[in-house]
């Protein structure tokens, strides 16, 4: 499958590149950017033409809507380089359908594919080279929108600005992983935002986020929000157990964010035979699940990390430590995603585009 090329878009291109002053072998993630990004504005109810321009900082009123009630949005994707050269997005299509989901649920227009897609396939021809061969590379995507219009009125703005910028990454390596099990703070409820990727989903967690990381903890599991013992997800990864040989994950709900990655592993399981359960856990189970050595693994999943295994958590002040597996699903899980990513093996799913 490949991207259509879009044709209704103009492109200045960066007098010169900032590639050959990039340490690609030391890069911070998210810290670098590539030569140009995409701008394309919503307003009198339609969208412009979409530009792709210098990377740079822009001019935006301090009374835009998107700095007084937080109207923004978000995705995060990347683009992968295979041995030949050719550069790969995974499930892009997913992508652009949770970003126009996350719009309309905090009242903002939807972008059209030509412009997310067709854009970001124009932006990626250009910026190719920064796309670096060899398994762990890769070009965070992050397409996001903000409301541009302009007035300290609490209500939806009739402008908005949607850009798609990229950041050359490294494998993510996340450590040893620690986890601290929410018993106080939400992220999510119902009927509020948790599925929309929306910016307040994530500056909402930093201060528990602070609280965790000064104990010790690198990630927080949330917990639904009334009884705070069902396990959700994580701050940017949604969460695996496995009990016994069976794995299990939350159901996607209002709360939740329904992650790529997760919907990739739980049809990558099932296809190598591994029995699967879209269910809520309890924070019990896992305790039990300690008691009696049932409880083998827990992971998370997400573009980020790809897979990050979490080596104990964290309840009621007491620390348990999980086994180390021999035989992981989640690392034989990450192998089988990132070699289709990197186009290594076979895609029976059509994923990569
Ligand atoms: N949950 C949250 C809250 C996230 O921010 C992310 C990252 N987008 C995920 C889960 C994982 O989603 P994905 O696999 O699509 O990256």
């Amino acid at each position: 499958m490949s991207l259509k090329t879009i044709h209704e878009i103009d492109i200045v291109k960066a007098p010169h590149s900032k590639i050959a002053s990039v340490d690609f072998d030391n890069l911070i993630f998210g810290n670098t950017f590539t030569d140009h990004m995409l701008v394309c504005d919503f307003k009198d109810g339609a969208w412009g033409k979409p530009l792709i321009k210098p990377y740079e900082p822009f001019l935006i009123d301090p009374s835009a809507k998107v700095f007084h009630y937080g109207q923004a949005i978000f995705e995060g994707m990347k683009a992968y380089k295979d041995e030949s050269d050719d550069v790969w997005l995974f499930r892009p299509d997913q992508n652009l359908e949770r970003f126009n989901k996350s719009a309309v649920r905090m009242a903002m227009p939807e972008v059209p594919e030509d412009i997310f897609l067709g854009g970001l396939n124009e932006i990626l021809k250009l910026e190719k080279d920064w796309v670096k061969k060899g398994m762990g590379n890769s070009l965070y995507i992050r397409p996001f929108m903000i409301a541009f219009g302009t007035g300290v009125v609490a209500a939806p703005s009739t402008q908005y600005r949607f850009m798609i910028i990229l950041s050359p990454a490294k494998a993510y390596y996340s450590g040893e992983v620690k986890v601290i099990i929410a018993e106080h703070y939400s992220r999510a409820a119902n009927g509020g935002i948790g599925a929309a990727k929306a910016a307040g989903n994530y500056s909402a967690q930093f201060y528990p986020q602070k609280l965790a990381n000064e104990q010790g903890f690198q990630q927080i599991i949330w917990t639904d929000d009334a009884t705070h013992t069902k396990l959700e997800e994580a701050g940017t990864m949604n969460v695996f157990f496995r009990i016994g040989d069976k794995l299990m994950t939350a159901p996607v709900s209002e709360r939740i964010l329904d992650g790529v990655t997760r919907k990739s592993i739980i049809a990558l399981a099932k296809s190598m035979g591994i029995a699967v359960e879209e269910r809520s856990v309890l924070v019990e189970e896992l305790i039990q699940g300690m008691k009696d050595g049932t409880l083998k693994e827990i992971f998370g999943a997400g573009t980020a990390a790809v897979v990050s295994v979490i080596r104990a958590f964290c309840y009621q002040d007491t620390t348990y430590e999980l086994p180390v597996q021999d035989d992981s699903f989640a690392l034989k899980l990450k192998e089988k995603l990132t070699n289709i990513q990197y186009k290594l093996e076979d895609d029976p799913f059509g994923w990569t585009v």
